[in-house]
């Protein structure tokens, strides 16, 4: 599933492509997401101008003008692609660079002038929802916790939220209600490089390693969206690319392999964590 990092690169390579451009036609292919595309959605976007792609949380927010929104979730496996109209006998080979993401689960077209923005989702757990003022997006994102990168993710915050958590620090780091954005790969990274147990309950987290989780966290995120994110099974930009922070992890994904801490001789281990793999140095990151 695409993390903070993920959806930030599909923003940036997004916005290069669709800003000020109008949408001159809309085509669904495929209403069924997690949630029904919305039967009338062509009516309200259509001959619209893009003024400006945002990103909150997990989630691609286009913009029009005025205040209407379309809000796109990923979900396991959609993604986006670009296809110049030149190219319409290949566009899926040009654009996944794999014969095998058949054009089944391309759900919705996005017509521009000379190119097209296509919306792809093999297992459907994504969606898109529309939204026609600010009020009722920001209703949308009520129960989201801060940005990691905004000023109001600091120690107070943290310090007062997790002051009566008996939940452990990882499955905090996947609440959403407690910090926006990141998912199971980014959790991995940002507690190692905090030295701290996945296990260790939230009112445990002592002064310190409150202001390590601060840091360690912007560090990961703008390391990973710096390599362009992490291609684990079929994440790329709207261009095609493939990210390389995936090459880059210190945790996620390395069971087995030795610790990269120089002066530790341990190996990383794969526990499970309300099913879901954790990858920690147990030397590292001691209860
Ligand atoms: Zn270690």
């Amino acid at each position: 599933m695409p993390e903070l990092p993920e959806v930030e690169i599909v923003k940036q390579s997004l916005i290069k492509s669709v800003k000020f451009k109008k949408i001159h036609n809309v085509i669904i292919n495929n209403r069924n997401l997690r949630f029904k595309i919305e039967k009338y959605l062509k009516k309200k976007i259509i001959n619209k101008r893009i003024n400006n792609v945002f990103r909150r949380s997990k989630y691609l927010i286009i913009n029009f003008e005025k205040e209407e929104y379309l809000l796109i979730h990923f979900g396991m496996s959609g993604t986006l692609h670009q296809v110049k109209n030149k190219n319409k006998f290949q566009t899926n080979l040009s654009f996944y660079h794999t014969k095998n993401l058949t054009k089944d689960h391309n759900h919705i077209y996005f017509l521009f002038d000379n190119f097209k923005i296509i919306y792809n989702d093999p297992r459907r757990f994504g969606f898109i929802k529309y939204f026609n003022s600010n009020k009722k997006l920001n209703f949308f994102f009520r129960n989201y916790g801060p940005e990691p990168f905004e000023n109001s993710f600091n120690f107070k915050y943290l310090k007062k939220y997790l002051t009566d958590k008996n939940k452990n620090i990882k499955n905090l780091l996947l609440d959403q209600k407690f910090i926006s954005g990141i998912g199971n790969i980014y959790a991995s990274e940002i507690l190692f490089y905090s030295k701290i147990n996945p296990l260790k309950k939230g009112k445990n987290i002592s002064h310190h390693e409150i202001n390590k989780i601060i840091k360690k966290t912007r560090f990961v995120l703008s390391k990973a969206i710096k390599k362009g994110g992490s291609s684990i099974k079929n994440f790329k930009s709207t261009k095609g690319k493939r990210g390389s922070y995936q090459e880059e992890f210190a945790a996620y994904d390395r069971e087995s392999k030795n610790c990269k801490r120089k002066r530790c001789k341990e190996k990383i281990v794969k526990i499970y964590i309300s099913k879901r793999s954790t990858f920690i140095c147990k030397y590292c990151q001691k209860k």
